[in-house]
């Protein structure tokens, strides 16, 4: 079993080592990820410029190379120089992933850009409240997932977003709360006296039972089984029926 792991947060992160930790209980282990952080860049390729990787010295001796691209670059990169994996996972995202800021999300672009080479892909964020976390009431959680997936993949959907509370108490498998989304601007000024702004999401409504905020609310772990596919299915099926052109 060959695991590429990979995340948005950058290659020191304390979430990469990790996951990386939990993943090598399973298989031979190799890290892919961003010289610097970058988060919400989303599923961004770099086109522009050509990609350079160098191997890094981390902890505990794991083999792991710096990118100078986003997470999928990364992921591309690593199938690349491994000739393929059987899964890719990333995280821990220092930050949730639910709702919409799974269109933002690099950490899920990275397992997703897996699904499109064609492996198996799991994205794992967990918000982080004050100091530097050890994760050692999710890492538990985190080899039972990757237990359940690999024991029959055939029966598990190939790409699951998954969000960890701070204290588990168990596993659910959710939906993605699409909710309203506030998109706030704040304006403000810098230290010469120009205007600059921050763009924020800010969730407007309370969480649907059964869905990813909710789950991680209530303590469980979320597992939501993803699609790469946006076609909208049942508008599709509703406007070939009544107003095929
Ligand atoms: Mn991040």
């Amino acid at each position: 079993m060959r695991i590429l792991v990979s995340n948005d947060d950058g290659i020191f992160s304390p979430g990469l080592m990790a996951l990386a930790e939990v993943a090598a209980q399973f298989g031979e282990v190799l890290i892919f990820a961003p010289d610097f952080e970058q988060s919400a860049v989303g599923h961004a390729i770099t086109i522009q410029r050509p990609l350079k990787y160098h191997p890094v010295k981390l902890l505990k001796g794991f083999e792991a190379y710096r990118v100078n691209g986003t997470p999928a670059d990364c992921v591309a990169m690593g199938l690349f120089h491994w000739g393929g994996a059987d899964l890719v996972v990333s995280g821990i995202n220092l930050g949730s992933n639910m709702g919409s800021d799974i269109w933002h999300s690099g950490t899920v672009a990275a397992a997703k850009q897996g699904v499109l080479f064609g492996t198996r892909g799991l994205a794992f964020s967990q918000n982080i409240f004050g100091n530097e976390p050890t994760y050692d009431r999710q890492k538990p959680f985190i080899a039972e997932v990757l237990r359940m997936v690999l024991r029959s993949p055939q029966e598990m959907p190939s790409l699951i977003n998954v969000n960890l509370p701070e204290d588990p108490i168990g596993i659910r498998w959710t939906h993605q709360s699409v909710r309203q989304y506030n998109g706030k601007v704040v304006e403000s000024q810098d230290p010469m006296g120009r205007r600059h702004y921050w763009f924020s999401a800010i969730p407007l409504t309370e969480p649907d039972e059964d869905s990813d905020r909710w789950a991680v609310d209530h303590g469980y772990v979320s597992l939501t089984p993803l699609r790469l596919s946006l076609t909208d299915d049942e508008w599709l099926s509703r406007l070939k029926n009544t107003q095929q052109p």
